[in-house]
């Protein structure tokens, strides 16, 4: 009762908008129809194509263009943690594709420590994990980046290959055993960190491995 009269208060005081535009918009976190058109874009990444075989699939929900790509980067180079629950918003407004069959926990591509240290969090977590805990799907940060990489952006599509090959480890092969894994980013380029982070999984033992990425795009980082 309290927290109802807190939150209608709250909303005279502090009103709902578009954190793109802020256009009046109806619940916190939510985008406007203006802003959210040109970004919904999901597809799926032609695996066959891109020699990217150890990934049973990768969904890409949005395109990295507009409200996402500007948010995104406030989210990773500016320190705005608020930036991510205004990116997983977008989780919850494509419920279409997002409720793959049979996913037993969930698993974000990592950051090399010293970049972790160097931002204070994973900006895949902050996007993902709430959603996933919401689905019941487990989040196992089990995956860790053993060598830091250039950044796929500047490389071509053979030297991002290289680039990510080996950068991988699993530190608990136990807990992926058998079990079929939603591997979690924040930007899918060519999906060659994807592929490798899948073969890593796979490598210890998950029995499948589909890929997620909120944005898609040639200008990730
Ligand atoms: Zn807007």
């Amino acid at each position: 009762m309290l927290s109802d009269w807190w939150a209608a208060l709250l909303d005279i005081i502090y009103p709902p908008r578009c954190p793109v535009c802020r256009r009046p918009v109806d619940a916190h976190g939510a985008w406007c129809p203006v802003c959210l058109a040109p970004v919904l874009a999901g597809h799926e990444l032609n695996l066959a194509g891109r020699r990217l075989a150890a990934l049973a699939s990768c969904r890409v929900l949005c395109d990295y263009t507009a409200g996402v790509k500007t948010l995104l980067h406030l989210l990773k180079f500016r320190g705005s943690t608020r930036a991510a629950a205004s990116l997983a918003w977008l989780l919850a407004a494509r419920p279409e594709g997002l409720r793959p069959e049979g996913i037993q926990a969930v698993v974000p591509v990592p950051l090399h420590p010293g970049r972790l240290a160097e931002r204070g969090y994973n900006q895949t977590e902050l996007i993902f994990r709430s959603w996933s805990e919401r689905q019941g799907w487990p989040w196992l940060d089990t995956l860790v980046r053993t060598r830091p990489t250039a950044p796929q952006w500047e490389l071509t599509p053979a030297a991002r290959r290289r680039n990510v090959r080996g950068a991988f480890a699993l530190a608990c092969p136990e807990t992926v055993r058998g079990k079929t894994i939603l591997l979690v980013d924040d930007i899918v380029t060519t999906g060659a960190t994807m592929n490798e982070c899948a073969k890593v999984l796979r490598r210890g033992g998950a029995a499948r491995v589909l890929g997620l990425a909120l944005a898609g795009g040639d200008y990730g980082r």
